[in-house]
């Protein structure tokens, strides 16, 4: 069943949405070699807590802390432990939050310092399916048109979509329906309708797409150590097209 939310509800959304986004842009001018995944954590966990939201991963399913770090070959669900970034590193983070009683989920691959040219491009494609994505975000599209704009744009630029890992819509939870997956045919799946709420979140790799999850049943890494990244926007579908809630 897939919930709309009312324009008074998608600004409560946005509220929640604009914590993330200067959560994610105080990493980023944080981030750099020699700094932990744990010290990442705190963080950005203080920073939420600072603007009166609370950070949604945090026992989510018993997970641990408040946000998934996932550098290099991980993709996603990485637990912040004790490793320090270095240089030519990057690292995936992905947030969640909820304020008022509404959830925004957002993510982005930092560089960590220098990074090589692959690792480069990596984020760039990574980026731009996710804005073909968004783009799509409009009343009368189907799903399929989502993941076929996001698919294009990195299989183009001879990268592989991760297959394992889906969108979804959010609202007073976390993962609601429907699933957008990242690949597809377009002009196939559900009509989208003004009222919907999307998480778009291209996973993309420079190998191949198979994964395999770690000892910790949390941290997911592609199978053959390629490197990965991960962006993420909350998109409400609006009148007059796609509105990003945690626009940076
Ligand atoms: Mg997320
Ligand atoms: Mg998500």
């Amino acid at each position: 069943m897939i919930i709309k939310k009312t324009p008074a509800q998608i600004e409560k959304m946005a509220r929640a949405g604009k914590v993330l986004a200067e959560v994610i842009k105080e990493m980023g001018d944080a981030i750099r070699p020699g700094v932990t995944l744990k010290e990442l954590d705190e963080m950005a966990e203080r920073s939420m807590r600072l603007r009166g939201a609370v950070p949604s991963f945090l026992g989510y399913r018993g997970f641990p802390a408040s946000i998934c770090a996932s550098p290099n070959e991980m993709v996603v669900h990485g637990i912040p432990d004790g490793r320090k970034l270095k240089e030519g590193d990057i690292c995936s983070a992905d947030f969640g939050v909820i304020l008022d009683g509404w959830h925004a989920d957002s993510a982005y691959t930092f560089p960590v310092g220098k990074v090589s040219d692959a690792a480069r491009k990596l984020l760039e494609v990574t980026q731009a399916a996710l804005e073909a994505g968004i783009a799509c975000c409009r009343s009368g599209n189907r799903i399929g048109d989502i993941g076929n704009a996001i698919q294009r744009v990195i299989e183009d630029a001879g990268l592989s979509v991760v297959r394992e890992f889906v969108g979804h819509g959010i609202g007073r939870s976390m993962h609601e329906d429907p699933q957008v997956p990242n690949c597809g045919t377009a002009g196939r799946g559900p009509v989208l309708e003004e009222g919907w709420v999307l998480a778009i979140e291209p996973m993309v790799t420079t190998g191949g797409w198979e994964t395999k999850i770690l000892d910790d049943n949390w941290g997911v890494v592609m199978a053959d150590g390629s490197l990965s990244a991960h962006f993420e926007h909350t998109v409400a579908i609006a009148a007059n097209g796609p509105r990003t809630l945690t626009a940076l």
